[in-house]
């Protein structure tokens, strides 16, 4: 008699330490590899992969401050016309397993996850933000891990993978997507945060020629919300953004997010 393939795979992470990759098996609150290499879950569920040579600064990634931040932004509902955008263009499905690769707080990932019931996995390098997304969201997986490097996950794991904002690593995602996946780019558009910083590069085209060779463009949309924000929220949006400002505001602003979303299938 054959066996029956589970109605749902399990997702398999890979250990992150250079030249290994071998799969790591989870006990109650750790995870190790055959080579011995293991890894601590945390008290609020984390899994943490960071690797000694990820750590150029003492806390890599956002800082608590950022997080807490863009939390409170996406809290007053600043951020639900980009999230209900970013679903009618990815349209997650219960049966999608999906990769958000530089997931932040986790509010993208958990609120798709929330809503479609799908598997979800988030990475990020920021402890604070892994740390914010696995409170928030326990149903989801979250990963502290450089991305950038290793997406410590085994081949094709994904149907859909995410990346809002984040740093891009085309090959590696292509290698942990399934070949008939979709992976969503969000990238600021020219527009976003204008009354801040004035008008920012156009990034599309440059985009799409990053994910050339691995990934066609299929599908995009510009996401736009224009919030008035008062003093506090003004102060969260310049937490939550590292750039040089050219000039410093006092007072309530009328401010402008905008994203242009890239939908991509395997070439
Ligand atoms: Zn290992």
């Amino acid at each position: 008699m054959r066996a029956r393939i589970p109605a749902k795979l399990e997702t398999v992470l890979l250990c992150p330490v250079r030249d290994c990759h071998l799969a790591l098996v989870r006990e109650e609150r750790r995870l190790f590899c055959a080579r011995g290499h293991s890894f601590d879950v945390a008290r609020s569920g984390y899994i943490n992969l960071l690797q000694p040579q990820d750590r150029r600064s003492k806390q890599p990634g956002d800082t608590a401050a950022a997080v807490a931040g863009r939390r409170r932004l996406h809290d007053r509902g600043i951020t639900a016309p980009l999230l209900r955008s970013i679903a009618e263009l990815a349209r997650p499905q219960a049966t999608d397993v999906v990769l958000d690769a530089g997931c932040g707080d986790g509010f993208y990932l958990g609120s798709l996850a929330g809503g479609a019931g799908f598997d979800a996995h988030g990475v990020d390098i920021s402890v604070a933000a892994i740390d914010a997304a696995a409170r928030r969201y326990p149903e989801c997986e979250w990963v502290v891990a450089n991305a950038d490097r290793f997406v410590p996950y085994a081949h094709q794991s994904f149907s859909l993978v995410l990346s809002i904002t984040a740093r891009m690593n085309p090959s590696e995602f292509r290698r942990v997507l399934r070949d008939d996946g979709r992976l969503l780019v969000a990238i600021p558009a020219p527009g976003d945060l204008m009354e801040l910083r004035g008008k920012g590069r156009d990034r599309f085209a440059r985009t799409v020629e990053a994910f050339a060779g691995a990934f066609t463009l299929v599908d995009r949309h510009r996401a736009d919300t224009i919030a008035d924000l008062d003093e506090a929220g003004v102060q969260d949006v310049l937490h939550s953004i590292y750039r040089p400002l050219r000039q410093r505001p006092a007072g309530a602003m009328r401010v402008t997010f905008s994203l242009d979303l890239l939908l991509f299938r395997p070439a």
